[in-house]
C-alpha cells in the first residue's frame, strides 16, 4: 500500500516476558545522578537488571534534533538523542537484533498540555530512523503507585517498585540539599564531592538490601513508619562531619527553577549551570524532585476540589489525597531532620498557588504550571534566595507563559532579581552572560547584606572569626546556621554569632 495512505498505527512494543528478566536490562534517565544510581539499586532489589543512561551531552542534542523534530523543545532533543546515541553505539558493538533483545527503555509520560505528552513519539521516530524499530520502549504514568505488570508480565510497576523509587528520590534530594549547602564553603576542595560519592554508594547498598514487606498497602505502611531510611541518612550525615567549612564568606544564594528536566539534571543540558554558578562564587539552591512530586498531589487535589458538590464521593477522596500529601511532606521532613534540617524545606504547595494566583491560573497545566511564579515569589518573600535563575527551554510553551507572567511579578517586586535563561543547548555564552549580569547584582546584594549584618552585630570581622574559632563545632558542615531573617548564609551566621 502507498505509505502516504497508510492509517496511523500507535507504537506497540513487543512484550517483555518473565523469562527474559534475567538478561533484559532496563534503561532509564532524566533525573540527577544521585537519584538515578539509587533507583538502579531499587530495581536490583526487586530482581531486575537496570542502568541509567549516561549523562546527556551536546552530541545527544544534535542527534536528537537530527533524528526527530528540529523544532521540538530542547529537553526532548536531549533525551531522544541520549537514548539514540547509547543504542547506536551498542548496535555497532553487538548488532541491532541483540540490542532489541538485551535492552528496554522505561520513561514517564503524561498527556500534558505540552510536549511531555509526546516524548515517546520522538523516541519512536528516532528509533525508526536508526533502524531500531524492534527496540522496546515502555511508558509509565508518573502519578500512579501501582500500574501492574506491563505487556508480557516481565516488568511490573507495582507498589514496592514505585515506593522504592519515591524513597530513593526523597533520600537523594535530601543529600543533594546538604551537598549544595556545604560545597561552596568547604575549606579543603573536593571533600564534599568525596562525601557525596561515598554517601550515594552507601545509599545504593541500603536500597539494594531493602526488606520486602508485601506488595500493596502493607509495604506503604512500612515505608511510612520505618526508620530504616532515616538511620541510613544519619549515617550519611556522619560522613559530612569531618568536612570543615568557612561560612563567613558572603555569597549570593541562587535559586534554580524552570522546566523539570533542565532544573534537575546536572550537565550539558543546562550548561552545567550548578557548577558554573558555584565557580562564579554563588551558593546554589537546587530544585529538588520532591517538590515536583508534591505538585502532582496538588494537581490531583485541585481536580477533586472541582468535583465537590457534583460527585458525592469527592469530599472523601479529597480528604484521602490531602492526608497522603501531608504524610509525604512529613516523610521528607524526617529525612531532613536526619541531616539536621540543613537541606531546604519543600515549600507549601497551597502557599505557592496563593502567591502565583494573581499572575498565573493554577489550572493551567503543562510544565511546572503556576509553580515557577509561586516558587520565585516564595523564595523572595521568605528570604531564601538573592536571585532566581529560571531555566527555560527553547521552544517550551509553559515556560514561555510563566516568563510572561513573571513580567507582572517583577513589576510589582522590582527588587526580585530574576534571570530567565533560554536554554537551547548550544548557546552557552549567550545564556551564561545573561545570567552573569543578574548575578553581579545578586553579589552586590549579598555583600551589602553582610556588611549591614556586621555593623548591626557590633563585631569586627576579626572578632567574628575568633568567636567562630572558639566554637569548632560551628565550623563543621554538619552545623546548621539558623535563619535569622537574612538571605545569605554568611549574614545569618554573623547574626547568630552576635
Ligand atoms: S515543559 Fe516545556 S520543555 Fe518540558 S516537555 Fe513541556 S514543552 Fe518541553
Amino acid at each position: 500500500m502507498n505509505p502516504a495512505r497508510q492509517a496511523y498505527r500507535a507504537y506497540s512494543p513487543r512484550p517483555v516476558t518473565r523469562e527474559e528478566r534475567d538478561h533484559v536490562e532496563i534503561l532509564f534517565g532524566g533525573l540527577h545522578w544521585r537519584a538515578e544510581k539509587v533507583i538502579q539499586a531499587v530495581f536490583e532489589n526487586l530482581g531486575y537488571r537496570a542502568r541509567p543512561l549516561p549523562a546527556a551531552t551536546k552530541s545527544d542534542l544534535l542527534l536528537g534534533r537530527e533524528l526527530a523534530d528540529i523544532g521540538q523543545c530542547c529537553p526532548t532533543s536531549f533525551t531522544t538523542g541520549n537514548l539514540a546515541n547509547f543504542l547506536r553505539t551498542e548496535a555497532k558493538r553487538i548488532g541491532p537484533e541483540r540490542v532489541a533483545d538485551k535492552y528496554v527503555y522505561v520513561t514517564a509520560g503524561a498527556c500534558g498540555a505540552c510536549r511531555f505528552g509526546q516524548y515517546h513519539q520522538s523516541y519512536e521516530l528516532a528509533l525508526r530512523n536508526l533502524g531500531l524499530d524492534a527496540f522496546r520502549m515502555f511508558l509509565i504514568e508518573q502519578n500512579k503507585l501501582d500500574q501492574g505488570p506491563l505487556h508480557g508480565g516481565g516488568l511490573e510497576f507495582n507498589m514496592p517498585l514505585t515506593l522504592g523509587c519515591v524513597w530513593a528520590i526523597l533520600c537523594t534530594d535530601a543529600l543533594q540539599g546538604l551537598e549544595y549547602r556545604t560545597r561552596p564553603y568547604e575549606v579543603v576542595r573536593g571533600k564534599t564531592d568525596e562525601a557525596v560519592r561515598e554517601s550515594v554508594d552507601y545509599l545504593c547498598d541500603v536500597f539494594r538490601n531493602r526488606p520486602h514487606k508485601g506488595r500493596k498497602w502493607r509495604t506503604l505502611a512500612w515505608h511510612l513508619s520505618t526508620d530504616y531510611f532515616v538511620k541510613a541518612l544519619r549515617e550519611v550525615f556522619r560522613k559530612f562531619q569531618a568536612i570543615e567549612v568557612d561560612r563567613l564568606q558572603p555569597k549570593p544564594i541562587v535559586k534554580l527553577t524552570g522546566e523539570f528536566y533542565l532544573q534537575t539534571v546536572e550537565g550539558d543540558p543546562n550548561y552545567n549551570i550548578h557548577r558554573w554558578l558555584e565557580a562564579e562564587g554563588a551558593e546554589v539552591y537546587p530544585a529538588p524532585i520532591v517538590t515536583w512530586l508534591d505538585y502532582l498531589f496538588r494537581v490531583y487535589v485541585q481536580q477533586l476540589e472541582e468535583y465537590v458538590g457534583v460527585d458525592r464521593y469527592a469530599p472523601v477522596k479529597l480528604a484521602g489525597v490531602r492526608s497522603l500529601q501531608r504524610l509525604y511532606g512529613w516523610t521528607y521532613g524526617r529525612m531532613r531532620a536526619a541531616l539536621a534540617d540543613i537541606p531546604h524545606e519543600i515549600p507549601d504547595q497551597y502557599e505557592l498557588r496563593r502567591l502565583a494566583a494573581p499572575y498565573f491560573h493554577h489550572r493551567l497545566s503543562g510544565g511546572e504550571g503556576d509553580m515557577l511564579v509561586g516558587k520565585a515569589l516564595w523564595a523572595h518573600l521568605h528570604k531564601k534566595a538573592h536571585m532566581i535563575c529560571e531555566l527555560s527551554p527553547y521552544a517550551c510553551m509553559p515556560n514561555t507563559m510563566s516568563i510572561g507572567a513573571m513580567a507582572g511579578v517583577v513589576g510589582k517586586y522590582p527588587d526580585l532579581l530574576y534571570a530567565p535563561l533560554e536554554i537551547k543547548g548550544d548557546a552557552e555564552v549567550h545564556a551564561l552572560s545573561r545570567c552573569q549580569m543578574i548575578l553581579t547584582e545578586a553579589k552586590k546584594q549579598a555583600q551589602s547584606e553582610f556588611e549591614e549584618a556586621l555593623s548591626k552585630s557590633g563585631l569586627t570581622m576579626r572578632a567574628a572569626q575568633s568567636r567562630l574559632d572558639e566554637r569548632p563545632h560551628m565550623k563543621k558542615a554538619t552545623y546548621r546556621v539558623p535563619h535569622r531573617g537574612r538571605v545569605g548564609t554568611a549574614a545569618n551566621l554573623l547574626a547568630h554569632l552576635a
